[in-house]
């Protein structure tokens, strides 16, 4: 009897788990689950276990298909709330275990976060929180030319805003004791050398599959070569792993582990000049910090051999390294090497540039950290290499804001209409369809400002409806528009036009375009400005606070020192 509860319950469960996870059921998430639904019925654990074993196993063997019509006839609801979750949920990880995940997200300081980095760090911080696992934050800052100790900070602050919490935080810069330890170790194992070939040479001979010279030297003269590097101030050397200077794989010949800066390095100033490559550093770090599932970009699957072969000369724990595709959005480059340049010769204002896919610009253009969430989860972990469009992430971002955010008037390029035998009144007007959202109260007379954009597409004759209020017939069309009340009831087919009253505020809206054209040059025509009125109720509205202009778009405002009003759009 109890055993059939079990085996009822589990199967449901496992089913759930399945179609959720590609149709593999994790049995630890089941057995949770098993044993919080059947709480109250005095089974415990040490009965659920091996009856949901067997049940697991008998589910992963059926097809997802088979799976998801076995569900929905056992519990058509859990379904249901799967079709709903699903769009946010990752494919499981392959050798995962409940509890003992490790991920990582390791940016380099040398620049503010973009959309790119946010995949990297949702897919790392999400997969340790559905794996019950840790998540470390490792700054990658073993560049002292490129690092800064601004950018250690920014980095954090924009984590945080996107909602990324991480349990561990490190430098790699802290571990470079231990980087040199092993790189003598690989010295002392006949396994590196030092290479004084000029970077020319090193290529031409690395091309051609030549071996140097260097590579002779005996390991006991290489290693004081080496400890001549840490500590002197020579030049023109670097450490190269032995690898395979026949291998198809270029990046297996004889790759650099070691390479000299000579610059101040923002928390290690000039107490170390010998600094590890990314095939390295990379490499040993996931290693030694217990990283169990790292993902890298597409674009480094060549050095993964590398990475693997230096840790088997180690014998250092080997991580299940995973790859995604980089992100890249038409017009908008997704890398801090491109960003940069742009900032440095001010063709953007700065890191905030609503142009930029960087998250402080994303932020002031009112893009939600959850729709970037959305966004990279619609994305997934595919390695499929391709440019979308910024309007999949605008898409996210109007699902949530649209049902949320209040509605204005905004004028675009006002022209001033006057309706001859309109009366006073005073009018109140819902922010949104969903009347929860409140009202705002306007005193109407025969005085108003309306798109010019609208009424060059009329006649003289023709009737409008000024939203929500009343309709016009147009009189005359000169500097300003004559009209007359014609009538309050909708008449169906009429165009019906947003407007303000003469108690309006003046307001500029920025409006991003492409930032960079299909060989990633400027786009000097990228922000244009639309300037306009608005009703004077937004003066209510706070600074940073997102609003719709009706039959406009999406727009975050901002209010300068002065109390003069901007706003950035966003998105329609
Ligand atoms: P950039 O060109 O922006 O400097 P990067 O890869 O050198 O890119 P890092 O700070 O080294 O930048 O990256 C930290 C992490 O973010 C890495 O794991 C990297 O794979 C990931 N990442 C960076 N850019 C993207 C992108 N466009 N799409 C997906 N992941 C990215
Ligand atoms: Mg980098």
């Amino acid at each position: 009897m109890v055993t059939e509860k079990i085996q009822k319950t589990a199967r449901i469960y496992a089913l759930q788990n399945a179609v959720q996870f590609n149709g593999k059921a994790n049995l630890k998430a089941v057995v949770g689950k098993v044993i919080a639904a059947l709480k109250d019925t005095g089974v415990g654990p040490k009965d659920i276990f091996p009856v949901a074993s067997k049940v697991v196993e008998e589910v992963n063997r059926i097809s997802l298909d088979k799976q998801r019509s076995e569900l929905e006839k056992l519990a058509p609801e859990l379904l249901l709330k799967e079709k709903k979750e699903r769009d946010f949920t990752l494919p499981n990880l392959p050798f995962a275990e409940m509890g003992k995940v490790i991920t990582r997200f390791p940016p380099e300081p040398n620049g503010y976060l973009h959309i790119g980095h946010a995949k990297a760090a949702i897919v790392d911080f999400e997969y340790a929180r559905m794996y019950n696992g840790k998540f470390i934050l490792r700054f990658d800052d073993t560049n002292p030319e490129h690092a800064s100790l601004e950018f250690y900070d920014a980095q954090k602050q924009d984590l945080l805003w996107l909602g990324i919490k991480w349990d561990q935080e490190y430098n790699t810069s802290d571990h470079l004791e231990t980087h040199y330890k092993l790189a003598e170790q690989l010295i002392d194992q006949g396994d590196a050398y030092i290479c004084r070939c000029p970077p020319e040479m090193m290529k031409e001979s690395r091309f051609h599959s030549k071996s140097c010279s260097c590579k002779n030297t005996h390991p006991g003269d290489a290693k004081d070569m080496w400890r001549d590097l840490v500590t002197s101030g020579k030049q023109g050397a670097i450490l190269r792993l032995r690898g395979d200077m026949q291998s198809a794989n270029t990046a297996m010949r004889d790759p650099a582990l070691f390479r000299i800066i000579d610059a101040a390095h923002p928390l290690k100033g000039t107490k170390y000049r010998m600094w590890p490559t990314y095939d390295f550093a990379g490499a040993i770090e996931d290693s030694i910090s217990g990283v169990t599932h790292p993902f890298r970009t597409k674009e480094y699957e060549l050095r993964d051999e590398v990475y693997f072969h230096i840790l088997s000369l180690l014998k250092l724990r080997k991580p299940h390294l995973m790859e995604f595709a980089r992100l890249s959005i038409e017009g908008m480059p997704v890398s801090k090497r491109k960003i940069k340049p742009l900032i440095e010769q001010g063709l953007v204002s700065g890191y905030d540039d609503p142009r930029l896919p960087t998250l402080r610009g994303l932020h002031r253009r009112g893009i939600l950290p959850e729709a970037i969430k959305q966004f990279v989860f619609s994305q997934g972990i595919s390695k499929v290499e391709s440019q979308v469009t910024f309007s999949l992430v605008e898409a996210c971002n109007r699902k949530i804001l649209d049902p949320v955010v209040k509605r204005y008037f905004f004028v675009p390029n006002p022209m001033k209409l006057f309706v001859k035998n309109a009366s006073k009144r005073t009018v109140h007007l819902k922010f949104h369809p969903n009347v929860d959202l409140g009202e705002r109260t306007l005193d109407t007379h025969n005085v108003f400002f309306v798109p010019r954009d609208d009424i060059m597409k009329m006649n003289e004759g023709d009737i409008f409806r000024l939203k929500d209020l009343m309709n016009v017939k147009i009189k005359k069309i000169g500097d300003e528009i004559t009209g007359e009340h014609a009538g309050d009831a909708v008449l169906p087919g009429t165009a019906k036009i947003q407007w303000t009253t003469e108690k309006n505020i003046a307001i500029k809206i920025l409006v991003s375009g492409l930032l960079v054209d299909n060989n990633e040059e400027f786009n000097p025509k990228s922000l244009t400005q639309v300037d306009g009125v608005v009703e004077d109720t937004l003066s209510a509205v706070k600074n940073g606070e997102i609003v719709q202009f009706e039959r406009f778009g999406i727009v975050r405002i901002e209010k300068d020192k002065a109390g003069s009003l901007i706003g950035i759009f966003a998105h329609k």
